[in-house]
């Protein structure tokens, strides 16, 4: 089926359909790819730096054109994805100045020490070797950040991996040219355009997860697409690893203290947050435990315009938000503060507010509590402290947990759920958002399922790197070796 663009705004066709990838593009592209891996792993870090740092400046040198072009395919907005490009290159930049302190790619050496075991001792060193050819899926909701040339792609390259990146249809002509600026940014620093190819069509991703030349798989998106993709890399003959970075439901707990002391400013606060991008953002917190005695869904309410439409991304995307809400809000107990109505033309909604109690819940605590891709949240009254860490013990894994609190006053109660939380999700925020993650060596965005399919490892920052290393033991080598 080929692939349509589309603008979200109206739902007309913006360009002429393309052609998806044939079985024997895939393989052709695969065998190229594997390929250009045997020169590309072997460059020295400051090199492929210097390499990224073209990219970036390729992109950089295009802004106004591809933010256009984004904006047409996905309305997020001019400002939003100029804003978006620059976070991008920021990205490519932060690997590239990695690579040149070379401190994350440190060797660890021990030396020989002679005699029998246990005393004696080869000499060890220890170093790092690029995984191989790497199949990247980016997601729609950030199409530079988290797209073709995102974080995955980005570090894959940075660790000396070739990609294969899996364009995606909801930005297919923006796909396309990011690509290709990207291949004649590399062209232009004296290397193969092969070191980063690309293919279109939903068989053509399962194709190249189970593609005997690919190393490792970056994705980002969907729970349901990612665990789809995670149980083919893992049933291949040869198992790879599959880095899935997905959508989670990122919670957020507010004292008694903090609602009483700032409650109109936390509900416009979470309300800013829930519906940044029209909601589709993988770190929306989408539930938020507010005490029940508070005026918080008043507040709330009050911070919510019920006229204003979002534009959401796809069809798909709309119409799969309409009927997770309404799936929610069949549960018992779940109350409609305020109903999201689709947009007459286009895939525009308006927003959300649930309400509930804890009890009602944790009855349906599954159910409730999957992500709904959009503006919308639920607010969850509670009766008491208790019913707080009850709460935070049975969620499921988060890529974000928020706590909104009096430090000096709540720090008990904090304690109690940091205890609680900090084996649930992958970063903890104290009287923040969780919306922005912010590109630097201490961030992990990450987490216990369904946040992500590999719990070690993060999808942003300098450490994303290591997720297309493996670590080797060199073992009694000379230097000139190795
Ligand atoms: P998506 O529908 O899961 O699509 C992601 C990619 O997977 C696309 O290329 C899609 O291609 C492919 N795909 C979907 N189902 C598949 C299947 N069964 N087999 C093979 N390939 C499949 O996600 P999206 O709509 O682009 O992005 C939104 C989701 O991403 C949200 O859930 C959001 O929370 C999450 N997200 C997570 C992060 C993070 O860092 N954790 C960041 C941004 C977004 P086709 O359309 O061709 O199928």
């Amino acid at each position: 089926m080929p692939t349509q663009s589309i603008d979200p705004k109206t739902g007309t066709k913006l360009a002429d359909p393309i052609i998806d990838s044939a079985a024997s593009e895939v393989e052709e592209v695969v065998t190229r790819s594997a390929a250009a891996f045997i020169d590309w792993s072997e460059v020295a870090a400051k090199e492929r730096a210097s390499v990224l740092e073209q990219i970036a400046t390729a992109l950089d040198s295009n802004v106004d054109e591809l933010a256009k072009l984004a904006d047409q395919e996905t309305a997020l907005g001019v400002a939003r994805l100029v804003g978006e490009v620059a976070r991008t290159t920021f990205q490519l930049r932060l690997f590239a100045s990695e690579l040149k302190k070379g401190e994350l790619l440190k060797e660890d050496l021990d030396e020989k020490i002679e005699g029998a075991p246990p005393q004696g001792r080869p000499q060890l060193r220890r170093s790092w070797v690029a995984l191989g050819p790497v199949a990247v899926f980016g997601a729609s909701n950030f199409p530079f950040a988290f797209g073709e040339l995102g974080g995955d792609t980005a570090s894959a390259l940075a660790a000396g991996c070739t990609v294969v990146v899996k364009e995606h249809p909801a930005h297919p002509q923006l796909a396309q040219r990011v690509i290709e600026l990207s291949q004649n940014a590399i062209v232009a620093a004296g290397f193969s355009k092969d070191i980063l190819l690309s293919v279109r069509g939903f068989e053509s991703g399962s194709t190249l997860v189970k593609h005997p030349l690919i190393s490792a798989c970056g994705f980002t998106g969907s729970q349901v697409a990612g665990k789809a993709l995670f149980n083919l890399a893992v049933a291949r003959e040869n198992p790879i690893p599959f880095y899935g970075e997905l959508g989670s439901i990122n919670p957020v707990f507010v004292t008694e203290n903090a609602a009483k002391n700032r409650g109109s400013e936390i509900a416009s606060g979470f309300v800013g947050s829930f519906t940044l991008g029209a909601g589709q953002f993988c770190t929306k917190p989408s539930l938020i435990l507010v005490p029940a005695a508070s005026d918080f869904e008043a507040e709330a309410l009050k911070a919510i315009d019920p006229l204003s439409f979002s534009t959401l991304l796809t069809p798909e995307i709309q119409a799969k938000f309409l009927k997770d809400v309404a799936l929610v809000n069949s549960k018992t107990g779940v109350k409609t503060l305020l109903a999201p109505k689709p947009k007459a033309d286009g895939f525009g909604v308006s927003i959300g507010l649930m309400s509930v109690s804890v009890e009602d819940f944790l009855a349906n605590l599954h159910e409730i509590s999957h992500e709904c891709f959009g503006p919308v949240a639920l607010v969850i009254n509670y009766q008491n402290e208790a019913q707080l860490t009850r709460v935070a013990a049975q969620l499921d894994g988060a890529l974000v947990t928020t706590f909104q609190a009096e430090v000096t006053q709540d720090q008990e109660l904090l304690k109690q759920l940091v205890k609680i939380a900090k084996h649930r999700a992958g970063r903890l925020v104290l009287n923040g958002w969780p919306t922005g993650v912010a590109v630097t060596r201490a961030q992990h965005h990450g987490g216990p399922y369904p946040a992500s399919t590999n719990v070690l490892h993060t999808s942003v920052g300098s450490y994303s790197m290591m997720r297309y290393l493996r670590p080797i033991s060199y073992q009694d080598f000379p230097n000139e070796l190795i």
